[in-house]
């Protein structure tokens, strides 16, 4: 936001930034234990005026939703067990895991994928507890938050065995190439773009991409405290992402889609609040009840 030293007139309404909702947040992550508040105040300063904060495990579920629910309306939580700690998936935890993804806070199920780059899970543990949250998500009705890394063919041949039941989803994070990319489609999931763009080494594939995505299904994300755009200036000393820089990626998609950011802003949080049925009308910050997390 620009401020006008000149007077003390407040800055009209069109000055604010446009909202924007940050759909892959890992705010429960520690390396944000020691300032999460400011974390959260600087977003909202940015106009990021809604969060999705991921759950990947068991526990950080718990606290993604506890997050949720001191500040509603503004921060959501998915409920879900990430591919590296498939193994971690038993009965009881997907019993728990369902009444987690039933809870109003709670906007999506996932990230639940596959990962077959680090293989922390071993393979056949990934595609059972994938199977599972897939099912879970189409019992409760709610949409999937996707990850997938190095196992395009394997991810591609689960989800479809499911899709008709689902409640849509997102490919988040999506750092694939255009038949990947025109498999999701196919797909109808919507696109999670992150500050991946922003790497002119890894990313500049994307960059011609960007135009193929329709623009109801093109999701904004940080993934923060991980992928901290590379080009950002200046370089944060920490090294750390957080979501007071989705603008910077919003405005790196929008450049590589030829349109001005206004629209990319304006359709992006309508498509996040439609997928994840977000609600239009975003309380103010003073309105919130405990800070305590
Ligand atoms: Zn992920």
């Amino acid at each position: 936001m620009k401020h006008d030293s000149t007077t003390s007139r407040p800055p009209a309404s069109s000055q604010l930034p446009a909202p924007l909702i940050d759909i892959g947040i890992n705010l429960t992550h520690d390396s944000y234990d020691a300032d999460r508040d400011a974390v959260i105040a600087r977003a909202q300063a940015a106009g990021v005026v809604q969060m999705i904060v991921t759950g990947s495990t068991g526990p950080s579920t718990r606290l993604a939703i506890e997050l949720a629910r001191a500040r509603p309306g503004r921060l959501f939580a998915t409920a879900g067990v990430h591919p590296h700690h498939a193994t971690q998936l038993t009965p009881e935890l997907l019993t728990e895991l369902e009444q987690l993804a039933r809870q109003p806070e709670v906007a999506a199920v996932g990230e639940c994928g596959l990962d077959y780059f680090r293989n922390l899970s071993p393979r056949a543990n990934q595609r059972d507890a994938f199977n599972r949250q897939l099912e879970l998500a189409a019992r409760v009705g709610k949409p999937v938050f996707l990850h997938q890394r190095d196992a395009h063919d394997d991810f591609v041949a689960i989800l479809r065995e499911h899709r008709a039941q689902l409640a849509g989803g997102v490919a988040h994070c999506f750092t694939g190439s255009g038949p990947q990319l025109r498999a999701y489609l196919e797909l109808a999931l919507a696109i999670g773009i992150t500050g991946w763009i922003c790497d002119e080494r890894r990313g500049a594939h994307l960059v011609p991409l960007m135009r193929e995505i329709p623009a109801d299904r093109l999701l904004l994300e940080t993934d923060g405290p991980y992928l901290l755009p590379r080009d950002l200036q200046p370089k944060p000393a920490a090294r750390r992402n957080e979501p007071a820089y989705l603008p910077h990626i919003a405005a790196a998609v929008a450049r590589a889609r030829g349109e001005p950011v206004e629209t990319l802003t304006l359709s992006s949080t309508a498509a996040a609040r439609k997928l994840f049925r977000l609600p239009g009308k975003v309380p103010p910050a003073s309105a919130e009840g405990s800070q305590a997390f």
